[in-house]
C-alpha cells in the first residue's frame, strides 16, 4: 500500500499511461496505489469522459460473454476473473477517495420476449451449468414476480448472480479523485510526446510506455525525424483496434421503473440515480458524439415495450460513446512488438467489466511479476480473426 512523501525508487520503472479513460486510470490506480509506482496520465481531452462516461457500466460477462460464439475462446475467463475482482477494487477506491465507487453487486434479470431470446437464454445456461457457475432459470410467472415492471409477454428468464452494476460515471469520479491525491501520480493534459528512436518508442523520463487512449489507440502520433507516424507503425497489430458507437438515452425513474438491471436482445434497462438508462445501439465502423433524435426515439420504444410502465417517463439525457473493439472481440492487453510499449485497449463492450483485471495484469507484466496463462492469452501478437 502507498506510502506518501517516498522519493522515487530506481527499482521501480517509470509509467507514461496514454489516455486517462477507465483503462488508464484503473492501471494507474493499482500501479500507484497497490505497486508504490510513479506514474504520468496522458490526455487529449478532459480525462474520464469518453466510452467510459458513456457506458452503462453492466458488470456482465455471464450475459455478453458465456454464449457468444466467434469471440475469443477465453473472453469468458477473462470476464468472470474482473468480475471476481470487482468488489475489492471497488472497496480499494471508496477507501482510498473517500467518495463511493458507485458498485452494486445485485443479480442481473436476462429475460426472453420471443424464442430467439429464449434460446440465448438456455444457450448461456447450458455454458453456466457446465462451468458450475451460479444461476436461476424462471419460469414466466417468477420473473413477473422479481421485476413486476416487465412486461407481461415475458416468457422467462435468468437470475444472473455473476452480472451487477456499477455506476460508471461515480467509478471514474472517485478514481480522478484518488489518483488527483497522490504524489505518485501526475496527469498531463495533451498528447504524450513520444520519440521513435531505435526501434524504440520512448517518452523523455519514462521507461514505459502505456497506450490506452480506446479506439483512438491506433492514432497516437510517434514524431520520427520531423515527422508524425502512428502507432501501427511499430506494431501491426494494434490497426485491428476499431470502432462501435452507442447511442444510449436515460428515462426519470418514477412509480413502477425496473430495481435491476434487465436485458432482453439487444436491449437493457439499468436503475442508476433515480433514473433509468435504456441502450444501447451497436453502430460498427461509427465514430459520433452527438446522439440522433430517431435513433434515441427508437430505442426509448424498445425500452418502454419491455418495460410499460416506463412510457410516460420523461428523458433526463441522451448521449453516445464510441466503444474500442479488436476482431475477436477481446483486449489487447500487454507488450507490443516495440520493447517498452504496452497497449491495453479494445475492451469493446466490457471495458467497465474488464478494468480491475486489465489493470492487473499490465502492472504484473511491467513489474516482472507472473501475470498466468490467462494474461497470456490476450497479448496483442495473438492471431486476431474477425469471425464474430
Ligand atoms: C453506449 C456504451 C455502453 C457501454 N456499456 C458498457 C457496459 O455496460 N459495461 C461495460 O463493461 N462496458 C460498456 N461499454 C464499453 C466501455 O465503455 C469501454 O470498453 C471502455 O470505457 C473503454 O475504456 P477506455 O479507457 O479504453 O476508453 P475511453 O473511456 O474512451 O478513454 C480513452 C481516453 O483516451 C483519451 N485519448 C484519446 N486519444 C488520445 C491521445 N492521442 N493522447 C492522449 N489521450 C488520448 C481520450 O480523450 C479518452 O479520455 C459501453 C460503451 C458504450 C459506448
Amino acid at each position: 500500500m502507498f506510502q506518501a512523501g517516498l522519493p522515487h525508487s530506481s527499482s521501480q520503472p517509470r509509467v507514461a499511461i496514454i489516455g486517462a479513460g477507465i483503462i488508464g486510470l484503473s492501471l494507474a490506480f493499482e500501479l500507484a496505489f497497490r505497486r508504490g509506482t510513479w506514474v504520468t496520465l496522458y490526455d487529449t481531452r478532459r480525462c474520464g469522459r469518453g466510452a467510459s462516461w458513456a457506458a452503462a457500466g453492466m458488470i456482465a460477462p455471464a450475459f455478453e460473454a458465456a454464449a457468444e460464439t466467434g469471440v475469443h475462446p477465453r473472453l469468458f475467463d477473462l470476464c468472470l476473473e474482473s468480475a471476481r475482482l470487482w468488489p475489492a477494487f471497488s472497496a480499494d477506491i471508496e477507501r482510498v477517495s473517500g467518495l463511493p465507487s458507485g458498485f452494486e453487486p445485485a443479480p442481473a434479470l436476462a429475460v426472453a420476449m420471443d424464442a430467439a431470446e429464449a434460446a440465448h437464454l438456455a444457450a448461456i445456461s447450458k455454458v453456466l451449468t457446465a462451468r458450475g457457475v451460479a444461476h436461476r432459470a424462471l419460469g414466466a410467472r417468477e420473473v413477473a414476480g422479481l421485476e413486476p415492471a416487465l412486461s407481461g409477454e415475458v416468457l422467462g428468464g435468468l437470475e444472473l448472480e455473476t452480472d451487477t452494476r456499477v455506476d460508471n460515471r461515480r467509478t471514474v469520479t472517485a478514481l480522478l479523485a484518488a489518483l488527483a491525491a497522490n504524489p505518485r501520480v501526475s496527469f498531463v493534459s495533451g498528447p504524450a510526446p513520444l520519440k521513435a528512436r531505435g526501434g524504440r518508442v520512448v517518452l523523455e523520463g519514462q521507461d514505459v510506455v502505456v497506450a490506452a487512449a480506446g479506439w483512438e489507440t491506433t492514432v497516437i502520433k510517434v514524431e520520427e525525424q520531423g515527422g508524425f507516424h502512428s502507432l501501427v507503425t511499430w506494431d501491426t497489430a494494434l490497426d485491428a483496434i476499431d470502432c462501435h458507437a452507442g447511442q444510449m438515452l436515460s428515462v426519470a425513474a418514477g412509480e413502477g421503473a425496473p430495481q435491476r438491471v434487465l436485458r432482453a436482445g439487444h436491449v437493457y434497462l439499468v436503475p442508476r440515480d433515480g433514473q433509468v438508462v435504456i441502450g444501447a445501439t451497436m453502430e460498427t465502423g461509427r465514430v459520433i458524439d452527438t446522439p440522433e433524435a430517431e435513433v434515441i426515439e427508437a430505442l426509448r420504444a424498445e425500452g418502454v415495450k419491455l418495460c410499460p410502465a416506463l412510457a410516460g417517463a420523461p428523458v433526463t439525457e441522451r448521449w453516445a460513446g464510441v466503444r474500442p473493439g479488436t476482431p475477436d472481440h477481446a483486449p489487447f492487453i500487454g507488450e507490443t512488438a516495440a520493447p517498452g510499449l504496452y497497449v491495453a485497449a479494445g475492451h469493446y463492450r466490457n471495458g467497465i467489466l474488464l478494468a480491475p483485471v486489465t489493470a492487473q495484469i499490465i502492472a504484473d507484466q511491467i513489474l516482472g511479476q507472473a501475470a498466468g496463462a490467462l494474461a497470456a492469452a490476450f497479448t496483442p501478437r495473438r492471431a486476431c480473426s474477425a469471425t464474430a
